[in-house]
């Protein structure tokens, strides 16, 4: 049975609330990287765990169907061992360099998703799919323009994350501390 409060279909959850907010998170998340709030870091920490009390990745897999991770040399090599195969081998059948020299999939959704959105090599998937999606790294407002704000539109746990972070900010009005006890109110 779902806990109380959980998002059951969190696709839905993430297009309906980008139908009726998208522009407003987006504003948001741009000005936060100009703004002084001391405790955001532990606020969206604590956000991130909340996040996924409430989303169930195997109800949703979207950033395996939709996206590539960016594979570090250390990555490729780990998942060619772990397939019984060369670098060079794994290298040609699945990835290519991007136009910015990031190792990519070239499958989108990837070719390790199974049918009941498990990653077939779980234990040794790339980083990126690891700590995706980066919500819990130390200093936020650093990956805000190059990581939260896409994956608002690809994510719903970081969706998520910045819908309670503004109307957690919304509620302290011109306080500019927040902690991660914020997040359970
Ligand atoms: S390697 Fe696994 S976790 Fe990463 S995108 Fe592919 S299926 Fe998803
Ligand atoms: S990390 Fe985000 S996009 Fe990926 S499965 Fe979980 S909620 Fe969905």
């Amino acid at each position: 049975m779902a806990k109380k409060d959980t998002i059951r279909v969190p696709i839905e959850y993430m297009k309906s609330t980008l139908r009726k907010k998208k522009k407003t998170y987006v504003t948001f998340l741009r000005g936060i990287t100009h703004r002084k709030v001391r405790g955001l870091d532990s606020l969206a920490k604590a956000l991130h765990i909340q996040a996924f009390e409430k989303i169930d990745c195997l109800e949703c897999a979207n950033c395996c169907k939709t996206m590539s991770p960016t594979y570090k040399k250390a990555d490729v090599h780990r998942i060619a061992k772990y397939l019984g195969m060369s670098y060079q081998e794994y290298f040609n059948k699945y990835l290519y360099f991007d136009e910015t020299g990031d190792i990519m999939n070239k499958n989108v959704p990837c070719q390790f998703l199974k049918k009941d959105n498990k990653c077939s090599i779980y234990e040794v998937r790339p980083k990126d799919c690891s700590g995706f999606p980066h919500t819990q790294l130390k200093d936020f407002k650093l990956f805000v323009a190059g990581t939260h704000l896409q994956n608002i539109e690809y994510c719903p746990a970081t969706l998520y994350v910045v819908e309670r972070m503004h109307q957690i900010l919304l509620d302290k009005g011109k306080k500019r501390t927040v902690t991660a006890d914020d997040a359970k109110l």
